[in-house]
């Protein structure tokens, strides 16, 4: 899914590196590109003009990581402006916390899916929740819509309400709610009747049935092919019912990814589940994040970039290539490389990308050094007195059993950090010699 929005940004993206630095002209070019792209998948315009404009102002004042193209930290900004736009990271759950039966109302058109994301969604409550279930379909337009459900609920494993011909939906509602509490079922799903198009007469059947069956969730179905009308659809129910969430079927069809990102803005509810298919199984929790990397299809540039925002701070790189070229690097400069290097989850990766550093890397490696033992090495650093920290050569016998003792280590652990300290002190001096601050600062950055 999201191919043709995803391939758009990647072409403007394209145009965007090896440039120095995110302009302003830059952001604006790549937004006008971003804009059509997202119109393109049918993202609804108000939606595209809100998404647009926070990006843009987000990016431009932004500053430049210097480890990443401007191209790149574009991709990851207009990320995160679409997993927040999604509903940010969190995975919303359904909220069942009422006393029993607890009533899930599935409403939307005709076709979109209700009657199969209902049964879908039964399932996973009996099979993932342990909870009793029990569905009722108050579908008395389309012919069959009732025995449909019966049969799924058959193959789900799902009670279904026994079918009386004739009854009205609130009828219908009112005997379900009756036999939940009877048969102490923990969720009852309301599969609601659909239309081919929004009317009144449906919204005030939707709303009799709310006021009897008092739906703790109220999910709107919509087929994410529909792309553009389904916004309509969507604007017309959040204007009738209360919804509590949305359910996007056909995900695993060509949909174009608007409706993802506009059913979120224009409803104000999260979306809560993906239907993938016509197999019971085929719903999954919505993941906005992974909705947002299949979007821009980039997500190991994000994540690129978010290691490079946390760990190579450029700033650090540079007071600490200045303090070198002082003839310093004491036990704190070690201990603000030692948490880059737990940042960048690798084991002496900065040391690795320094010329020069091989011999500290080696004994690093000899040490056996995993997260563990970076760890133990701040606790060692952390044990020490200021002094002893600006000054390692202060660390005698007596001290070296304290320090130990105060991080927990044995003395020869506090030997192996001194030794580390000394190789890369001398590799420091290595590096000062090869042209120190702007060679240090140009292996940190560009
Ligand atoms: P309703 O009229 O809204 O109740 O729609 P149905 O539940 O009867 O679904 C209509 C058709 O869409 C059926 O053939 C379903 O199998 C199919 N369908 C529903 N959800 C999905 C989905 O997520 N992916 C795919 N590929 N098909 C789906």
């Amino acid at each position: 899914m999201f191919d043709s929005l995803s391939d758009r940004l990647g072409g403007v993206f394209d145009k965007l590196r090896g440039r120095g630095a995110l302009k302003e002209q830059d952001v604006r070019d790549a937004m006008r590109e971003v804009r059509i792209a997202l119109l393109e998948a049918d993202v609804a315009l108000p939606v595209v003009r809100r998404f647009v404009d926070q990006v843009t102002e987000k990016a431009i004042g932004q500053s430049v990581l210097r480890s990443v193209t401007p191209g790149q930290q574009v991709v990851k900004i207009v990320n995160d402006a679409i997993v927040e736009m999604l509903g940010g990271d969190t995975t919303p759950e359904l909220d069942l916390n009422a006393a029993p039966p607890v009533v899930i109302m599935m409403v939307g058109l005709q076709g979109s899916g209700k009657t199969t994301s209902t049964a879908k969604i039964a399932k996973l409550l009996k099979e993932k929740q342990g909870k009793k279930a029990m569905m009722a379909s108050l579908d008395v337009n389309r012919p069959a819509a009732q025995e449909q459900l019966k049969v799924l609920g058959e193959q789900v494993g799902v009670a279904t309400l026994p079918i009386i011909p004739g009854q009205q939906p609130t009828e219908i509602a009112t005997r379900a709610m009756q036999a939940a509490k009877l048969q102490a079922i923990d969720v009852l799903l309301l599969d609601t009747a659909g239309r081919l198009h929004v009317d009144q007469q449906l919204m005030d059947e939707m709303k009799a049935v709310a006021e009897i069956s008092r739906p703790q969730e109220t999910l709107l179905v919509v087929d994410s092919l529909t792309g553009q009308d389904a916004v309509n659809v969507a604007q017309s129910f959040a204007g009738e019912v209360e919804l509590t969430g949305v359910v996007l079927t056909r995900m695993d069809g060509d949909a174009r990814g608007g409706a993802a990102l506009s059913m979120r803005a224009v409803t104000g509810k999260p979306i809560k589940f993906a239907g993938t298919g016509e197999k019971m199984d085929a719903i999954e929790v919505f993941h906005p994040s992974r909705v947002a990397n299949r979007i821009l299809g980039m997500g190991d540039v994000v994540s690129l970039v978010e290691k490079a925002a946390e760990a190579v701070k450029v700033e650090d790189a540079e007071a600490l290539a200045k303090r070198m070229e002082q003839g310093k690097f004491d036990m704190n400069d070690l201990r603000m490389q030692l948490k880059q290097m737990q940042s960048m989850g690798g084991l002496g990766m900065l040391a690795g990308m320094m010329p020069g550093m091989k011999k500290a890397k080696a004994a690093m490696a000899a040490s056996n050094m995993d997260d563990k033992v970076l760890v133990r090495m701040d606790a060692i650093i952390g044990s020490m007195t200021p002094k002893e920290r600006t000054n390692p050569a202060l660390l005698n016998a007596k001290r070296k059993i304290r320090v130990a003792k105060g991080s927990g280590t044995q003395v020869q652990d506090v030997n192996k950090l001194l030794k580390m300290h000394m190789e890369m002190s001398k590799a420091m001096k290595q590096i000062k010699k090869m042209g120190g601050l702007k060679g240090l600062a140009a292996m940190f950055g560009k």
